[in-house]
């Protein structure tokens, strides 16, 4: 006959009638082996969980789902939450993460401590393996991870938790069913029976969104607005709507920042959410003491509330410095360039789906970025144009596209053209219409490339011997390449260069713009895709009457796995020259070349119409004299 302590005594008797919520502030101890926070469960850290504390306790509630952002110590509040449901009543559990190897140390280092250290079983005996915790009173917590269906299958569990459900292991289907839908089966004969599914997303159509899909409705964590008191969910992007208490459907707001400023950390230092109805903006530390009220709403009208719940949690609900509103920018703006980074940043920080890169761009996909402006003609918005040019061996093809300095561009024109001296022309003497005026290129690049034109010369020699002699016709010229290989950027400066390919000295020395074409394929493509979006992030568009050839061109090539990347490849033989000219358009408007378009303040380019019968006493043109006075002037 087992022999009890005084302390397993304790566990028999009835539990405290505790909130979940009250029993972590109470109850929990966090432990410096994985918390940053040590000691009792600091709830005020974490306000957002108190609407799923309250979930987790409401009887009619049998599992709730969760699409999350990384970091937000949801993992944690899911062990409190096990160890409480022990300590109101013994019971089977089971926890399964997306890996073996994750799931033992979930269980050697978080339930071990978490057992031990819960100021409710002190001196209660608990053994835990990397299988799981066996308690004295004859409750157990069993680990599981996703690919190991047979052992889930083998157990009935009153309560279950799935995390990082978007994980490979996951979607693993055997006869036996799916990861989730298997706990789900494993629970259904216990009528107090309740889970927590949850995870980070990845692409629209992952397993999350299949959840989200099938539940009646998302619940949004709704503030209210520290000015004009109006509950309302928090947004990133600007243009998103919500449904109000009072059933009607409302303008949500979004973080606002003052894209103005030329430095990013001033930008983010910027940063206030903007009220969706009275437009006040918020600091961080309002946007904070507002979520210390949150509640959760449904997004859409539900007649019922179902037995499950899904809700939408992410980073701006953390009031630790991870949430602030300056960490959110600055996290946006450095990944804004680059799709993968961006992608990052939409599932780890906004836990929102991303939108996948297109693999395979078809007409349909291209003709969808047509914006409303013709061929040549400069929108009102545009500062700039830039060129640029893929050198061929009998000529030259290009690409003109209008830029704004929100880095959103207009293509204008492309062409292919034989001459150097047509291609001069066009570089830096021809002007497009634009409302400041005539407008000329700013900025070019050219492909530096390899082959042999014509007359003997290398194409890159040409490109070298050609850049030098038009170096100060007031245009900024790049030389570029492609590079072999992945780069961390889109581009790099490669080293110095002195010396012609076949040895001549250069007149200086030059670095060429090594560009990472995969991602700037990658970018340009996202580009296209962004002008469909409500919310366009630099979107790239084309004019409404584009020449089937340039739909042509830019279907030329797809993504095929190379290894453990996938690489943008020629399908065929096709001409595939204006989408080389359009990824480097990329890379010439970036940020991190010299500011890109970004630090322009001014439209740049303008040159002043000739006068045909100019004043004789013009103050401006006192330096003029006869053919002087025609002489185009631009800014720059
Ligand atoms: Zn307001």
């Amino acid at each position: 006959m087992t022999i009890f302590s005084e302390a397993e005594l304790q566990i028999w008797k009835p539990a405290e009638d505790i909130s979940f919520w009250d029993w972590l502030g109470k109850y929990f101890v966090l432990s410096k082996e994985y918390s940053d926070v040590v000691g009792l469960y600091p709830r005020e850290l974490v306000p957002v969980f108190k609407i799923l504390a309250d979930w987790l306790d409401d009887p009619g509630i049998k599992e709730i789902c969760c699409r999350k952002s990384t970091q937000i110590g949801f993992t944690t509040f899911i062990i409190g939450w096990f160890v409480y449901r022990q300590y109101k009543r013994p019971g089977p559990g089971i926890f399964c993460m997306a890996d073996q190897a994750t799931a033992e140390e979930m269980s050697m280092l978080r339930f071990k401590s978490a057992f031990e250290s819960a100021k409710c079983f002190q001196g209660v005996k608990s053994q835990t393996t990397k299988k799981g915790t066996t308690l004295v009173t004859g409750g157990t917590i069993k680990m599981a991870w996703a690919s190991s269906i047979a052992s889930i299958a083998s157990s009935s569990t009153r309560d279950y938790a799935a995390d990082e459900i978007t994980k490979p292991g996951y979607s693993l289907k055997t006869q036996e069913g799916e990861p989730v839908g298997r706990l789900r089966y494993r629970a259904k004969g216990f009528d107090d029976r309740k889970g927590i599914i949850t995870s980070t997303v990845t692409l629209e159509g992952d397993r999350m969104h299949q959840i989200e899909q099938d539940a009646d409705c998302t619940y949004l964590v709704h503030v209210p607005c520290p000015h004009c008191d109006q509950r309302q969910p928090l947004f990133f992007f600007k243009g998103e709507t919500y449904l109000a208490a009072d059933g009607t459907t409302q303008p949500g707001g979004y973080v606002h920042f003052d894209s103005s400023l030329e430095n990013k950390y001033e930008r983010a230092r910027s940063a206030r959410y903007c009220c969706g109805t009275c437009g006040a903006l918020w600091t961080t530390e309002e946007k904070n003491a507002a979520m210390q009220k949150c509640s959760a709403h449904p997004n859409k009208p539900v007649s019922i509330e179902g037995e499950k719940r899904f809700i939408w949690i992410w980073r701006i609900h953390e009031v630790r410095s991870a949430g602030s509103l300056y960490s959110l920018v600055l996290e946006f703006l450095e990944s804004k360039d680059d799709p993968e980074k961006l992608q990052n940043f939409y599932n780890n920080a906004l836990a929102l789906y991303f939108k996948e890169i297109v693999k395979k761009p078809d007409e349909s996909f291209i003709a969808k970025a047509k914006a409303d402006y013709r061929a040549g003609t400069v929108p009102d918005e545009a500062i700039a144009l830039i060129a640029t040019v893929d050198v061929q061996k009998y000529g030259f093809w290009y690409v003109i596209r209008a830029w704004s300095n929100a880095e959103t561009s207009w293509k204008i024109e492309h062409g292919f053209i034989q001459g150097e001296e047509q291609l001069n022309h066009i570089l830096f003497e021809k002007t497009w219409s634009s409302k400041h005026g005539p407008m000329r290129v700013w900025r070019v690049g050219i492909d530096t490339g390899g082959g042999r034109k014509d007359d003997g010369e290398t194409a890159t020699e040409w490109v070298y011997r050609w850049y030098f002699q038009n170096l100060s016709r007031g245009v900024q010229i790049f030389l570029t390449k492609g590079f072999s290989g992945s780069l961390p950027d889109n581009f790099k400066f490669g080293k110095p260069i002195f010396t012609s390919p076949t040895g001549k000295k250069l007149p200086a020395g030059l670095r060429l713009v090594l560009i990472d074409t995969d991602k700037s394929k990658d970018l340009f493509f996202w580009r296209i895709n962004q002008a469909q979006e409500e919310t366009p992030i630099c979107a790239a568009y084309i004019p409404a009457d584009e020449k089937p050839e340039y739909f042509q061109q830019l279907q030329s090539e797809h993504k095929v796995k190379e290894g453990a990347r996938e690489v943008w490849t020629k399908k065929g033989n096709q001409d595939n020259h204006l989408l080389d000219c359009e990824q480097m358009q990329m890379i010439m408007a970036s940020r991190q070349l010299y500011g890109g378009v970004f630090i322009i303040q001014e439209p740049v380019g303008i040159m002043q119409p000739a006068q045909p019968q100019a004043p004789v006493n013009n103050q401006e043109d006192d330096e003029d004299e006869g053919g002087r006075s025609r002489i185009r002037r631009w800014r720059r």
